[in-house]
């Protein structure tokens, strides 16, 4: 076996395509809706949104889809992104497992979000836009667009919800050094917005209503679309460098992962990492256990319905069958912001229904401490999101070494923290409140899905 610690694979490796696991799904999965007709959607439905590219993306069984040369002079800035094989974590736990992670959180917004933010911007700058509106809730997403658009010359506006607007301004700081325009929401430029303030002057916010105000504005001019950082397909396509690049390492690294871990808040970043090796399994090849790590508080996977669902509070997109909490569930405040969404990735939720994944949820006293344990080991502070997988992790090593058995594990740590240190004081000053959803809350919630009869 290899003894180095690093994995570093030189440029000319950075792949040339995405994976799109939709070529190798045993099943397709359910088509995405109309909320008036409960009609599939076609492109049409979707254009005032996207662009035609990402819109055929979202759609496409091709296997491989070509990786455009603009979007990978980019991510040649920072990928291939490091894997480490974390040998002191190892030493701290005592185990005999092999723990491998593989790091985004060395892209120029600290996270694996721009590997899509970027593409985005790409095929938006081609098909003649000029602006694109989001929503962010702790505000990675939101700084990964802001970078993108400052490259390929796109205006950005973010809607960013409003405890997080007040509580986390470096975030916002940096969307502005990038350029784009950061408003608070629920605000008063949309009638999403407006709505929520007429009954709440005070409303904190939400991801679901910051992704209607985004929505709102994007389909009013033509010159504007959408761009989401999660939960899509396409989305989920762009991240597959992260998992491409990790099976060259682990090659490198002569292993191969028994297990791989991921958190969970849209699916993006564990699809980027588990896809590609799921795809070589249903092609034949090694089966791999998977685990997908989510908060207690907003347990999509573990505690929430698959069904069809809106993706915003507002109900103006189209009904997708995902696990949901329900749209208009508003979990708890916790620190992992990205953590922070009703629902989960279609083709995620999918797999667990065909039973290829399976989900875990902690709650964020005990992801925190997973991750002092890990910076103290390996020096990377992870993102608070990050340390759901580095529980994930550090619990299935601890799980190699009471049955006395070597595994290879593989995790993201899918950002760094250097954005988030008011939730280390938090933790440090006991103040890390393990907080529960409402189960009444939930129970409501999910009597308003809507109801869509099931296909014959
Ligand atoms: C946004 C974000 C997440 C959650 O989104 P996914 O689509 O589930 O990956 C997780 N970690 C970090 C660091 C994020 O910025």
């Amino acid at each position: 076996m290899n003894d180095s610690i690093k994995y570093v694979l030189d440029e000319t490796r950075l792949p040339r395509a995405w994976y799109n696991l939709q070529a190798d799904l045993p099943r397709p999965l359910p088509p995405v809706l109309h909320p008036g007709t409960h009609q599939p959607v076609g492109p049409d439905d979707l254009a005032p949104l996207f662009p035609l590219e990402l819109i055929l993306q979202e759609v496409s069984t091709e296997r491989e889809i070509p990786i455009p040369e603009p979007v990978r002079d980019v991510y040649r800035q920072w990928r291939p992104a490091p894997l480490y094989r974390a040998r002191r974590l190892e030493r701290a736990l005592q185990t005999p497992a092999r723990i491998y992670y593989k790091y985004e959180g060395v892209s120029p917004a600290g996270s694996h979000k721009p590997n899509t933010a970027v593409a985005q911007a790409f095929y938006n700058q081609q098909a003649g836009v000029k602006r694109l509106v989001t929503e962010t809730g702790a505000g990675q997403w939101g700084s990964s667009l802001a970078f993108a658009g400052a490259l390929f010359g796109l205006d950005v506006q973010v809607f960013m919800v409003r405890v997080s607007y007040d509580q986390k301004p470096y975030r916002r700081a940096l969307m502005e050094t990038y350029g784009a325009r950061c408003t608070p929401s629920p605000s008063s430029e949309t009638n999403a917005g407006r709505t929520i303030l007429a009954k709440r002057a005070d409303h904190p916010g939400s991801l679901g209503i910051a992704i209607s105000e985004a929505v709102e504005v994007a389909a009013q001019r033509d010159d504007t679309k959408y761009a989401l950082g999660s939960v899509l397909n396409h989305v989920l396509l762009h991240q597959t460098v992260i998992g491409q690049e990790a099976m060259a390492q682990m090659e490198m690294a002569d292993d191969y992962p028994d297990v791989i871990v991921g958190c969970t808040g849209g699916g993006s970043n564990f699809a980027g990492i588990v896809f590609p090796y799921l795809g070589a399994q249903l092609r034949g090849g090694r089966k791999v256990g998977i685990v997908a790590i989510e908060p207690a508080a907003c347990p999509s996977l573990t505690r929430g319905r698959y069904a069809y669902d809106f993706g915003d509070t507002g109900h103006l997109t189209p009904l997708t069958k995902m696990h949901t909490l329900g749209s208009t569930f508003t979990p708890p405040g916790f620190h992992a912001g990205g953590l922070r969404y009703h629902g989960m990735a279609p083709l995620v939720s999918h797999l667990k229904e065909l039973g290829l994944i399976d989900a875990r949820a902690y709650h964020q006293s005990q992801v925190f401490e997973a991750g002092v344990l890990f910076a103290r080991a390996e020096g990377i502070v992870p993102a608070p999101e990050a340390n759901h997988a580095v529980k994930g992790a550090i619990d299935e090593a601890l799980r190699c070494k009471e049955e006395g058995v070597s595994r290879a594990i593989l995790f993201n740590l899918c950002g760094h923290g250097h954005f988030d240190m008011q939730a280390y004081i938090d933790y440090f000053g006991g103040k890390l409140a393990d907080l529960d959803y409402d189960e009444a809350e939930l129970a409501m919630a999910l009597a308003g899905l809507p109801s869509v009869p099931e296909p014959a």
